[in-house]
């Protein structure tokens, strides 16, 4: 290996990219990693992290408003503090930082600072230096997209902008129907901001279960959120230090802000790997096979910039699948089933393995186990809110397919039990399980008769 700079050149510090080149090393592997923003990639510096820090921020309103008033106490009127909590949050994102500083570091990854390019199938150039390398991983994640063919649509911020804003916005309208568009809106809204939210479809959250699609719309229609289904903005225009959207049924909203979260397209523009024969799909995403190989043998790629499941944890697990496969001589191919996900609305929703009509299409006979109700914690309170459980199972087999749930702590709820969904166990085995008592999770175990 040595007629190489390096054995992996790693570009995009994101969790991916961290995470490969650290168990890369750890294996052996002289690693590099170019990174030309902070430390972390998205997920740290303008996603996961500090999106929960704003749901957080966001649910102590209900909670104050709500909740505690019923058990006895009393609180003054509650204020909140945008600038405050942004600035927490930007001290906890520096650490954060930090800390990847250090991974990499102990690990005996060199960090260089820049934007990398690719000058042939072995040659990565980050600024006027260039480094030669056994392997180049493509690790560049993803960026929001907004619909250019909208008039006036550089009037919309992003999820980026998002989380800077010098002030909290009053009236907020958010276009999009996914994961991104659902927690912005609720988060605006419990802290305080009136927002409309508008999706283009039916119903939002497109490739949920149905039944959690609806519950948690309702749910967030009682909060008081305005939700508008097949609604779109045709064009946007500046007024005063605010926007107007006019709408597909010609009708206008104003807003100080209005935020699209329309998606996102993967990083590979620019960097120079079509010019070295590398195949990217027409959204820009970096083909790649089961093992994450390019259609160069020595380029691979992992995360959002190959548009497979873009969730954190999915490119951390490609990361370690590489890694092992490359230089631990144990080849892995990443697993991109059974995989679960949480929408950090408020409530939030959790899902794992099949959607009721994902099932009905694979297996002749499905069994729906379904539960809605108000938890303990509620009863005591003025909220209206109730939770959605619900099991998927194949009648034949006897296995859940899938477990969705909408409501308090949904995301900690279906992780534990996304292990019982990923290993097979049957609805038998859910049945056998002691319940404890008194949790909401307990209904999963409890649930006797298919609706
Ligand atoms: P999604 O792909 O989840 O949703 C995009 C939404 O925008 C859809 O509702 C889509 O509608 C709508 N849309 C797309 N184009 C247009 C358009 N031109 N005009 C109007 N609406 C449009 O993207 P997000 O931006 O919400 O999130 C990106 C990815 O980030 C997610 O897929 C997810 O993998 C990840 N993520 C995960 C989170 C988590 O795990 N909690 C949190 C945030 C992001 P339609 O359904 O009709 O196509």
């Amino acid at each position: 290996m040595a007629e190489y700079d390096y054995d992996l050149f790693v570009i995009g510090a994101g969790s991916g990219g961290v995470r490969a080149a650290r168990l890369a090393a750890s294996f052996g592997a002289r690693v590099a990693v170019a990174e030309e923003r902070q430390l972390g990639g998205t997920c740290v510096n303008l996603g996961c992290i500090p999106k929960k820090l704003l749901v957080y921020a966001s649910s102590f309103r209900e909670e104050l408003e709500e909740m505690v008033e019923g058990y006895g106490w009393s609180v003054g009127e509650p204020r909140f503090d945008w600038r405050r909590l942004s600035e927490n949050r930007d001290r906890e994102i520096l650490r954060l930082n930090g800390v990847y500083a250090g991974l990499l570091e102990s690990a005996g990854v060199r960090h260089i600072d820049g934007r990398a390019t690719l000058v042939d199938p072995h040659t990565v150039a980050v600024g006027n230096e260039r480094f030669t390398t056994r392997y180049i991983l493509v690790a560049t994640g993803s960026r929001p997209f907004l619909p250019s063919e909208i008039a006036g649509i550089e009037h919309a911020i992003t999820s980026d902008e998002a989380f800077h804003l010098s002030e909290l916005p009053r009236r907020v309208i958010v276009i999009g129907g996914g994961y991104i568009a659902v927690e912005f809106t609720c988060i605006f809204h419990g802290l305080g901001a009136e927002v409309v939210q508008l999706y283009r479809g039916p119903l939002f959250l497109r490739g949920f279960d149905d039944d959690a699609r609806a519950h948690l719309a309702e749910e967030m229609c009682k909060r008081g959120i305005d939700l508008r289904f097949g609604l779109v903005p045709k064009r946007i225009e500046a007024v005063g230090r605010g926007v107007r959207a006019v709408l597909n049924d010609d009708s206008t909203l104003e807003a100080d802000c209005i935020l699209y979260a329309t998606g996102r397209v993967p990083k590979s523009s620019d960097m120079g790997l079509a010019e070295i024969g590398v195949n990217l799909a027409d959204n820009g995403a970096v083909v790649v096979d089961g093992q994450s190989r390019s259609s160069v043998p020595s380029v691979y790629a992992i995360g959002d910039v190959t548009d497979r499941k873009n969730l954190t944890p999915v490119a951390i697990h490609e990361g370690v699948c590489l890694a092992n496969t490359l230089f631990n001589d144990r080849p892995m191919r990443p697993d991109h089933s059974y995989v679960p996900a949480a929408v950090f609305s408020q409530p939030p929703l959790g899902t794992v393995g099949l959607t009721e009509s994902e099932a009905r299409q694979k297996h002749p006979e499905i069994d729906i186990y379904r539960s809605s109700f108000r938890a303990l914690k509620q009863t005591l309170t003025s909220s209206e809110g109730r939770t959605l459980m619900k099991l998927v199972v194949d009648r034949e087999s006897d296995r859940v397919l899938g477990l969705h749930m909408v409501g308090p702590e949904a995301g900690e709820i279906v992780q534990g039990f996304a292990v019982a969904i990923k290993a097979g166990l049957t609805k038998s085995q859910f049945d056998a399980t002691i319940g404890i008592h008194p949790t909401a999770a307990e209904e999963f175990v409890t649930m006797r008769e298919p609706v």
